[in-house]
């Protein structure tokens, strides 16, 4: 038993016939919803007519809907509006560069000045471990598939083409295309997509709180995982294995900080065993931990890193992978052999989110919004940690701006409340009733506000939280 998780997968493993058994008055009630699109990660229950929350117009950290209520996002949209909602410079930024050059292309060696800037600007800023050139693409999914092609591609071109399988971690979040979904570790993203693919392997997910056995110590816990990633490795054979891929703090999957000693513990064995490491900054990147990057708060050394959301302050959609040279000569050598570098996307290294992008760290340098980040995590962190006196609150945990309170029905044995009570949908309802809008998954609730956010603000929110109906009576 290499997985502090087989009991969990087998209880996802539900055959289709027996999901959608009991579906059709719930189909009956979406066939009359009222709107025609198909919505992102929103099951046909949630799209009764009239149902949705229209967001209408945003400034700082607030957004108002339709109806005019006003909300404090306390998730910045996706995590991702680091500068909120109304930040005019980069809003001039996309003017001005739309205005000049609306578009050009990255292909054959053509290009635009924001771009170069840019991939320039990126290699600089991380240091790391030493980045030496910057691939473009327009999503945090598309980048973690780029990653896999990356490495793939340098395999091959230094002669090891059966080290090719992915190792990433039990409750992950790495995207929804094909591949990135299949790296996320969530049964939800997998169900009914015939998903994952068979060379992607999941590891323990790194969440003391649920899965430290009793009477271990975080650092015991760390070293334990890392024991069982060396078990998995040798298992498979290390010749067969390309990369290890990680969030340096999960977020989309319950926001989940390392144990003590965590990366220290796993990174020399994916070096003993000469496997790259991926490190997917799409949540930390650009101050969310007080840090420019999560590996810098880690200290992890990765071949290459994903970055998104943040970016571009997430006004225009934008990803990018940074690679080290090592990975760059190896892709340079094959592409050379071939005649071509065949991956590329039409919106590659877009010239008006690369524009964006340039003002959005030219504003997190100014404002030196790191240092702004760190004087506010501890009245969010240390506030908001008190809720875990509650009974129903089985943990409260975070690092940075990012955070969840997790409930539970027994906090003791971590036991979940039963899935059809929806408990963290009904905190997240009470929440968006004071208010503020947070994000769900399962029992837990999240917070990953606008970095921009005041003492005054983080007052609101904590203090909001601090009223929910924590009586139990759901
Ligand atoms: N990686 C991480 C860590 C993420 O949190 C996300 C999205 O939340 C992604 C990748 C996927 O990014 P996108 O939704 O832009 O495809």
């Amino acid at each position: 038993n290499l997985s502090v998780h087989d009991d969990d997968d087998k209880k996802a493993q539900k055959s289709t016939a027996d999901v959608i058994q009991g579906t059709e008055e719930a189909l009956l009630e979406h066939r009359t919803s009222q709107h025609s699109m198909l919505a992102p990660f929103t099951a046909g229950w949630q799209m009764k007519a009239g149902t949705p929350l229209v967001i209408e117009r945003g400034e700082g950290v607030y957004v108002w809907d339709n109806k005019g209520n006003k909300y404090l996002d306390a998730l910045a949209g996706l995590w991702c509006t680091a500068l909120g909602f109304s930040e005019k410079r980069l809003v001039a930024a996309a003017e001005k560069q739309l205005s000049t050059l609306p578009f050009y292309h990255n292909f054959w060696n053509r290009t635009s000045q924001p771009t170069l800037d840019l991939a320039s600007e990126l290699s600089k800023l991380f240091t790391a471990s030493e980045m030496s050139k910057v691939f473009f693409c327009n999503s945090g999914s598309e980048a973690n598939d780029t990653q896999v092609k990356l490495v793939w591609y340098y395999n091959n071109a230094i002669g090891r083409p059966n080290k090719k399988k992915f190792i990433a971690r039990q409750k992950s979040y790495h995207g929804s295309t094909l591949i990135s979904a299949s790296l996320t570790g969530l049964p939800s993203l997998q169900n009914g997509f015939d998903l994952p693919v068979s060379f992607v392997l999941h590891t323990d997910c790194p969440h003391y709180w649920r899965y430290h056995l009793p009477g271990e110590s975080e650092e015991d816990f760390a070293t334990r995982l890392a024991e069982n990633l060396e078990k998995l490795i040798l298992k498979e054979g290390p010749e067969t294995i390309a990369a290890f891929i990680g969030e340096p703090v999960m977020g989309a999957g319950g926001v989940m900080p390392p144990p003590a000693t965590y990366w220290a513990k796993i990174q020399p064995i994916l070096k003993k065993y000469d496997i790259l490491l991926i490190a997917d900054e799409v949540v930390c990147a650009f101050g969310r931990l007080g840090t420019m990057f999560g590996c810098d708060y880690y200290d992890i050394k990765p071949d290459l890193v994903t970055v998104a959301k943040a970016l571009s302050s997430a006004y225009v959609p934008i990803a990018a992978v940074l690679v080290s040279q090592k990975i760059f000569d190896g892709i340079a050598k094959l592409s050379d052999g071939y005649g071509a570098f065949g991956h590329g996307f039409t919106y590659s290294g877009h010239p008006v989110p690369c524009a964006v992008s340039l003002e959005a760290l030219k504003i997190y340098k100014e404002r030196d919004i790191c240092a702004q980040v760190r004087k506010i995590i501890p009245p969010f962190q240390d506030g908001m940690r008190q809720l875990a006196k509650s009974p129903i609150v089985g943990e409260v945990r975070g690092v940075g701006l990012v955070l969840a309170i997790e409930f539970a029905a027994n906090k003791e044995t971590c036991e979940a409340y039963p899935a059809k009570w929806a408990v963290g949908t009904h905190f997240a309802g009470q929440c968006a009733a004071r208010g503020m809008l947070v994000r769900v998954a399962g029992d837990i609730i999240m917070m990953s506000p606008p970095l921009i956010i005041t003492p005054e603000q983080i007052d609101f929110v904590s203090a909001q939280t601090f009223t929910l109906n924590l009586d139990g009576q759901f």
